[in-house]
């Protein structure tokens, strides 16, 4: 037996949960399918934190609390932070980004991912979006005007719209024959929980070393200060040796790489290592078929940019979708789905272009530009108005925003 949809959205990640959420009340039959168990977990707040956070940027809050799915985050667990402190680890260079420089309270909350995911998933189970749990997509063709598609089990599934919101390995996009840009960023990220002898101070910190960039981002738990989520990225050699590290000589090594500014490094929770590849689909769009968040990009986890950019991705397409609904038009028309690319792409492929400058930037040796990025840094924090444009950016707030990200 078929089943049968208006639209389709293949992952239930942060932003495939996301859009369907936003699309709710668009009166289309929407069927959200994931590979996964698409469970609640019941939150335990003394649990371990979960070693995969984002940096949630103001925007991206303005999105999950008009899906409803902000105030599940802040029960739970998420830290906000109002000050960000970069340092070139071979050189003088520093830079101090701060909320207050655009009247803001906080440039953005730290979130284990998981809260995340389960917030948004609550509001899934009380809202009428058809879920399907444990589905793996393992086949894709178009079968007249829809698409067909066949899960691991042999379920199938039809409709005229598809959306891959399957992550950075999207079945979606392989199997539709979509081409992506990529390459290897030739760094893996370790990342994990540590507990510090002297507390966050609200602040994401971020060294930059020879290997690769060191970021330090504030955690809470039951009112202290002390845990930070890193994400270590490093050359895959590095990355390898302090994999096979004991707990104690992978503290000694991160106390050093970090040169002790949270003090010493008390305790570290299991380690999970990620290959870091920059991928970008070269349209996002085709007939019947549109990429959102990972699926139609990846990008390096310094800017801490991701998923925030895979939310607006989603904010987006709800608003050329729910409008050429209002309007009476075929959604699955490239005509239509183009709207959503032409307001996306540019925007993704600047932050993209400008995070592997500064990646470069940073990776490079030579004395010529290692004074640069030093006397770039010292000049910029000089510039107050320079950094308020660089904390408008990363808040997200500012250039052509979705229906659900205005204030
Ligand atoms: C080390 C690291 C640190 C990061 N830090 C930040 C940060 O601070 N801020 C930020 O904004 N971003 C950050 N990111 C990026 C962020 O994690 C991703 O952009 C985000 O998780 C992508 O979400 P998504 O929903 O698009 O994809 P995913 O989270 O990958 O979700 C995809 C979903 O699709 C499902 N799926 C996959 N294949 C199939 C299939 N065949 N059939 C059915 N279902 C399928 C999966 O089960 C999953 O639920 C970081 C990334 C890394 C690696």
């Amino acid at each position: 037996m078929e089943m049968r949809a208006d639209l389709l959205i293949v992952g239930a990640g942060m932003v495939g949960s996301a859009l369907a959420l936003a699309l709710r009340h668009s009166g289309l039959q929407i069927l959200l399918l994931d590979g996964g168990p698409l469970t609640v977990k019941p939150f335990d707040a003394q649990a371990p934190f979960e070693p995969r956070v984002s940096a949630l940027s103001a925007a991206s809050q303005r999105i999950l609390e008009r899906l409803g799915a902000w105030e599940g985050i802040a029960q739970r667990r998420a830290t906000p932070y109002s000050d960000m402190h970069v340092w070139d680890g071979s050189g003088t260079g520093q830079i101090h980004f701060s909320a207050a420089s655009v009247h803001a309270q906080v440039l953005g909350h730290i979130v284990e991912n998981r809260v995340v995911q389960d917030s948004l998933l609550e509001r899934l189970h009380d809202s009428d979006v058809g879920l399907l749990a444990n589905a793996r997509l393992e086949q894709l063709r178009r079968s007249g005007d829809d698409w067909l598609l066949t899960l691991a089990d042999g379920r199938r599934l039809r409709a005229p719209l598809v959306v891959a919101a399957d992550g950075a390995h999207s079945a979606v996009r392989r199997l539709a024959g979509c081409d992506t840009r990529e390459w290897d960023y030739l760094h893996h990220a370790i990342v994990t929980s540590v507990r510090c002898s002297a507390g966050h101070q609200a602040t994401a910190w971020q060294r930059f070393t020879d290997e690769g960039p060191l970021a330090f981002l504030p955690l809470t738990r039951d009112g202290q200060q002390d845990w930070c989520s890193i994400v270590w990225s490093t050359t895959p050699e590095q990355a390898e040796r302090l994999m096979a590290l004991d707990d104690a000589a992978f503290v000694q090594a991160l106390e050093r790489a970090f040169e002790g500014r949270l003090g010493s490094v008390l305790q570290a929770d299991p380690r999970v290592c990620v290959p870091l590849r920059q991928r970008h689909a070269k349209r996002y769009v085709e007939h019947g078929l549109a990429l959102v968040g990972d699926a139609a990009h990846t990008i390096h986890p310094l800017a801490g940019q991701g998923v925030n950019l895979g939310f607006l991705d989603a904010a987006v397409l709800a608003d050329v979708l729910g409008k050429a609904c209002e309007r009476g038009e075929r959604l699955a028309d490239v005509k239509v789905l183009s709207r959503y690319e032409r307001r996306r792409m540019p925007h993704n492929l600047a932050l993209m272009a400008a995070m592997e400058g500064f990646e470069r930037l940073f990776q490079a040796n030579p004395l010529p530009l290692r004074w640069l990025r030093n006397s770039g840094l010292k000049l910029v924090q000089q510039m107050p108005e320079a950094k308020a444009m660089f904390v408008r950016q990363a808040l997200g707030l500012s250039g052509d925003l979705p229906e659900l990200a205005r204030a």
